[in-house]
């Protein structure tokens, strides 16, 4: 059973925050990397921060809560663990549930039951139909409230920055629902009107059109928008690619730092395709999801058996 660990003044599981950064080198170029991964063993990565608000706030009215989404997905499991941390019961809408994962449970699904949550197969409506007494989180944590915790990421930036003397920087970090990245933007913005960070990202769940509709839908000023950028090959969620294996293998080679497999080796592709960011110093924000990279890695080992770290040419 995974344990949280609470501090005994608040209630709250005590949080890595700041998260660290560290200097890694990774194919003749250096980086500045944000652990955000390193935040908690089990309430990590941008999830943390898209759900910090309902973790801070108290809701005396709440007793549920209830999403949807994929029944691996990484929003799934940060939620199990904020319901468990917050005594609430966790209900989560899934279209379907594979017998495979059924028979054989592991990665975040697993863990999600091992925190108590409920899971539907069927469509979860919308959230009109619950009463007050349900939390309603929208698929992946794409919510306003997500705002808090990601203004706190660029406080967290802005400050390293200033300790460093860093005068100039570029942010990259691969997106999903697009949320992080464009909140991190817009943050920056408003924190410090005149900070010449620039946010890049890519799109990995859709194209360009489909984030750039997100954005929009959280925030019609366009000037807060993160710069997307894009390979030219359309890529497919969730799909095994021989290219994201190999750069993800790649990665822990030479910076002994474990990604994700989901959304960092497009976002490490995309971004050593970008060379021109590199002209200013680059943070990457390392966005968590580890526990999801045990269902990941056993269809890449499965798929690409001949390929492991030794085979790869550095
Ligand atoms: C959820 C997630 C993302 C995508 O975040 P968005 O805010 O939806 O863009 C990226 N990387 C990891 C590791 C994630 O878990």
């Amino acid at each position: 059973m995974r344990s949280v660990q609470c501090s005994v003044e608040t209630g709250f599981p005590s949080l890595n925050l700041p998260s660290p950064v560290q200097t890694i080198s990774f194919e003749n170029h250096t980086f500045y990397l944000k652990r955000d991964d390193l935040i908690h063993p089990d309430f990590s990565g941008n999830k943390a921060r898209k759900l910090y608000y309902f973790l801070q706030n108290d809701f005396p009215h709440i007793d549920t809560v209830v999403s949807y989404g994929s029944v691996q997905s990484n929003a799934m499991y940060s939620l199990s663990v904020l319901a468990k941390m917050k005594g609430w019961r966790f209900e989560y809408y899934v279209d379907h549930i594979a017998s495979y994962l059924k028979d054989n449970p592991h990665g975040n699904y697993k863990a999600a039951f091992e925190n108590g949550m409920v899971i539907r197969e069927r469509g979860a409506g919308s959230r009109e139909q619950f009463g007050d007494n349900v939390l309603f989180i929208e698929e992946g944590g794409w919510q306003k409230e997500a705002e808090y915790g990601i203004r706190l990421l660029a406080e967290e930036i802005l400050d390293w920055q200033k300790e460093n003397n860093i005068k100039e920087l570029n942010v990259f970090l691969p997106s999903g629902t697009g949320t992080t990245a464009l909140y991190l933007q817009k943050s920056f913005s408003i924190i410090n009107h005149q900070s010449s960070i620039n946010v890049f990202t890519t799109p990995c769940v859709g194209d360009s059109d489909y984030l750039k509709k997100q954005f929009t839908m959280l925030e019609s000023d366009e000037t807060y928008h993160p710069t997307i950028l894009s390979l030219p090959k359309k890529h497919h969620f969730g799909k095994l690619y021989r290219e994201n294996y190999e750069i993800w293998l790649k990665l822990r080679q030479q910076t002994g730092v474990e990604f994700d497999l989901l959304y960092d080796p497009l976002g490490w592709r995309t971004l050593l395709a970008h060379r021109e960011l590199l002209c200013k110093p680059l943070l990457y924000i390392h966005q968590g999801g580890l526990l999801g990279n045990e269902s990941m890695l056993r269809r890449y080992q499965r798929k690409f058996p001949l390929i492991t770290s030794e085979a790869l040419i550095v």
